[in-house]
């Protein structure tokens, strides 16, 4: 069994981008940008938040976050969306969700210039993704991708099971896997018999949320796992989808929670940040 490391990985990649953005600023007096919109007060989005912003300050980014309350009303948001949009320093604008429930989260999500759509949300990358066109893929999924690129797995053919079907995860997820000629089976929580289908599978990626959901004789011996599930037990513990010791075992992969996935989603916003400042070279 060979653990796949996120963390490090991730860190080669900042470093990659942070050389990339010298070159970027040299050359071309680009400095890229990203605005962030938090809204409300909820320690995890704000954890998230600050993690996002010393990550910009790590590759030499300027970055930006704008703190709402929670009693915003949705125009204000959008107003702030669309003075993003105009503004010539920022290359991507993300908004941290989850939302307040009285905001339209789609209707948020659709202001925002699919040019600067870091995230990948905007219906516009979602459709050119889904039709394998150049876009902004969400950097969960992306930094799966990039994790089997680095450990040489290959895609074309193989069996994958998609657990969890959002759409910041498992859909964006399906649809990469898909380009890469992967055959898919997308399921959820109303997906029958989930172990018929986690066993069958070459390759297991688990989003959803529910601890320990992924048990060792839901797996196939050799299958590579990857746990994307990001859990904080009442003991404090950061836990993943995947029961690992009992899985790891069987596999011939893993991603590890800390230290899988989760840096790499940071480091994909980063990539998609650079991506959208490069850009401007060409306009
Ligand atoms: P979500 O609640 O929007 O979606 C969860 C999905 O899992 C749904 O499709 C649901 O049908 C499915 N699901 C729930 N229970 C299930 C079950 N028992 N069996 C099969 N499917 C089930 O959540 P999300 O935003 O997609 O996040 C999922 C997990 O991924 C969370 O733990 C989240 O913290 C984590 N996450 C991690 C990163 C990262 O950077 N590693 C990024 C985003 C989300």
């Amino acid at each position: 069994m060979q653990l796949i490391d996120g963390k490090s990985l991730a860190e080669v990649t900042r470093s990659r981008i942070a050389r990339e953005t010298q070159d970027l600023i040299t050359k071309h007096d680009i400095v890229p940008g990203l605005a962030v919109i938090l809204v409300g007060d909820d320690p995890a989005s704000q954890a998230y938040v600050k993690m996002k912003a010393r990550a910009c300050k790590e590759v030499g980014f300027y970055s930006i976050v704008h703190e709402m309350p929670d009693t915003i009303s949705e125009e204000e948001i959008i107003g702030t969306i669309k003075m993003m949009n105009d503004n010539p320093r920022i290359d991507g604008i993300l908004v941290q969700l989850p939302l307040p429930k009285h905001i339209d989260t789609d209707a948020i999500l659709e202001v925002i210039d699919p040019s600067k759509d870091v995230d990948g949300f905007h219906p516009c990358n979602v459709g050119r993704l889904a039709t394998n066109l150049d876009a902004f893929a969400p950097c969960t999924p992306l930094g799966v991708m990039r994790m089997f690129e680095h450990y040489d797995i290959p895609l074309r053919g193989k069996d994958v099971c998609v657990v969890g079907a959002s759409n910041i995860v498992g859909k964006p997820m399906a649809a990469l896997l898909l380009n890469a000629e992967a055959t898919v089976t997308v399921t959820h929580i109303y997906t029958r018999d989930l172990a018929r289908h986690t066993r069958a599978a070459d390759i297991v990626i688990v989003g959803t949320g529910v601890p320990g959901l992924i048990k060792a004789d839901m797996v196939k011996e050799g299958a590579i796992v990857i746990d994307i599930g990001i859990n904080r037990l009442d003991d404090g513990r950061l836990v993943g989808d995947v029961d690992f010791d009992m899985v790891a075992p069987r596999c011939s992969y893993i991603t590890p929670v800390p230290g899988g996935v989760g840096p790499m989603t940071i480091a994909m916003l980063m990539e998609n940040t650079l991506k959208a400042a490069k850009m401007r070279i060409v306009r």
